[in-house]
């Protein structure tokens, strides 16, 4: 799939050189990509453009992303089998292309380093822990996680851990356990970010009994517009909302559009008839029903749809961008890459956002929550 600008929507519009003008000015933070799996897995080397996948440091910065979450997924499948190992092995290619790439992407650990990235004009990574099971039960592993740079925890992912229950598995502790509620205040304690994509109900409403600070969804969408049980409801988005949290809208197909997410649904049902907590299954299946009986590709719009959607019930401060990318195979026409999204500037232009409302979409509102979360933090560098 092309990557030029001629996917653009309306490079001819007389208001897309304004959108871009303010596109570049904002600080564009994305809160979810699978980069470092394909860089461990697949041996991707970011600083070259590709003609797969989303993401690579020159498309990032065709376009005009200032901030990466950079997610270590560790599969389920890891649990108990050498989980923080894999970890460690995913960070390391990370590390290393910072190293060699340092005049265009530098780890960030903090917000004040994000805004001197942008100065500096150069791409933020943030990293970021999907899967508590990695730290395989230490809060000693937490702690050392937030020392090398990890800024946010996914407690799980589409299987129950010893932290959580799942949104797409059966409950195991009925919400957290024990040991994921000493998780997440230890997580208050260090001012990492507690993520609650991929946790069940259950387990959401457990998280905001617990955590003495605001808390984020860094790639979930509205659960109201598409049925899938990674989405949030309206009253989680609104509990969430109200104590200062963010919902990061995921691009993936299936989290925006009501006849992709039945499909999705129906993918989860056959991925847990099989037991496999492998993302490799996850794309078979999704292959094999699309080859069967193909889905219109959803448009921008259907993003633009959940951002009103949210802005409308909670207002502007608790929406963003977690993308996803890397990490879903089927995304809308007009964001088929990281090299898009000035596309969502314009269409917000376009719907009549203020620029100050579209700069808090863009990335103000999460720099706003961990700003927060770093308030409450105790611990600094002791
Ligand atoms: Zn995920």
């Amino acid at each position: 799939m092309s990557s030029q600008n001629s996917s653009r929507i309306h490079p001819n519009d007389p208001l897309w050189s304004k959108a871009l003008t303010l596109h570049k000015k904002a600080i564009v933070i994305d809160t979810h990509s699978d980069l470092p799996m394909r860089m461990l897995d697949d041996n991707v080397d970011i600083s070259k453009r590709r003609d797969k996948g989303h993401q690579d440091i020159p498309r990032m910065l065709e376009g005009g992303l200032d901030t990466q979450f950079l997610a270590i997924y560790i599969s389920n499948e890891y649990a108990g089998n050498s989980a923080m190992k894999r970890a460690i092995e995913m960070v390391e290619p990370v590390f290393a292309a910072l190293d060699q790439h340092a005049e265009s992407i530098e780890l960030a650990t903090s917000p004040s380093d994000i805004c001197r990235l942008k100065k500096e004009g150069k791409i933020a990574a943030v990293l970021a822990l999907e899967g508590g099971h990695a730290l395989e039960g230490s809060l000693l592993a937490l702690k050392l996680f937030y020392r090398i740079g990890f800024r946010y925890m996914t407690l799980t992912h589409i299987r129950h851990n010893d932290l959580s229950d799942s949104s797409t598995d059966e409950p195991k502790h009925n919400g957290l356990s024990d040991l994921g509620k000493e998780m997440v205040r230890e997580m208050n304690r260090l001012g990492m970010m507690v993520d609650v994509s991929h946790i069940s109900d259950a387990a959401f409403w457990d998280v905001l009994k617990t955590s003495s600070a605001p808390v984020l969804a860094t790639h979930s969408s509205a659960r109201e517009i598409a049925s899938l049980p990674r989405n949030m409801s309206d009253e989680m988005i609104q509990a969430m909302a109200e104590r200062g949290g963010v919902i990061q809208l995921c691009f993936g197909s299936a989290f925006l559009h009501p006849a992709w997410a039945e499909r999705g649904k129906e993918v989860f049902r056959r991925i847990n008839e099989s037991k496999s907590g492998a993302l490799d299954l996850w794309s078979k299946i999704w292959a094999e029903l699309n080859e069967s009986d193909p889905l219109p590709q959803p448009q921008i719009d259907d993003l633009i749809a959940h951002i009103d959607h949210v802005v409308k019930l909670v207002g502007v401060d608790h929406v963003g961008l977690g993308s996803d990318y890397d990490g879903v195979d089927y995304v809308p026409e007009g964001l088929d890459d990281v090299s898009m999204l000035p596309n969502i500037t314009f269409a917000l232009c376009k719907k009549g956002y203020s620029d100050a409302a579209i700069e808090k979409i863009l990335g103000g509102n999460l720099l706003r929550l961990w700003q927060e979360v770093e308030k409450t933090a105790a611990l600094k560098h002791s």
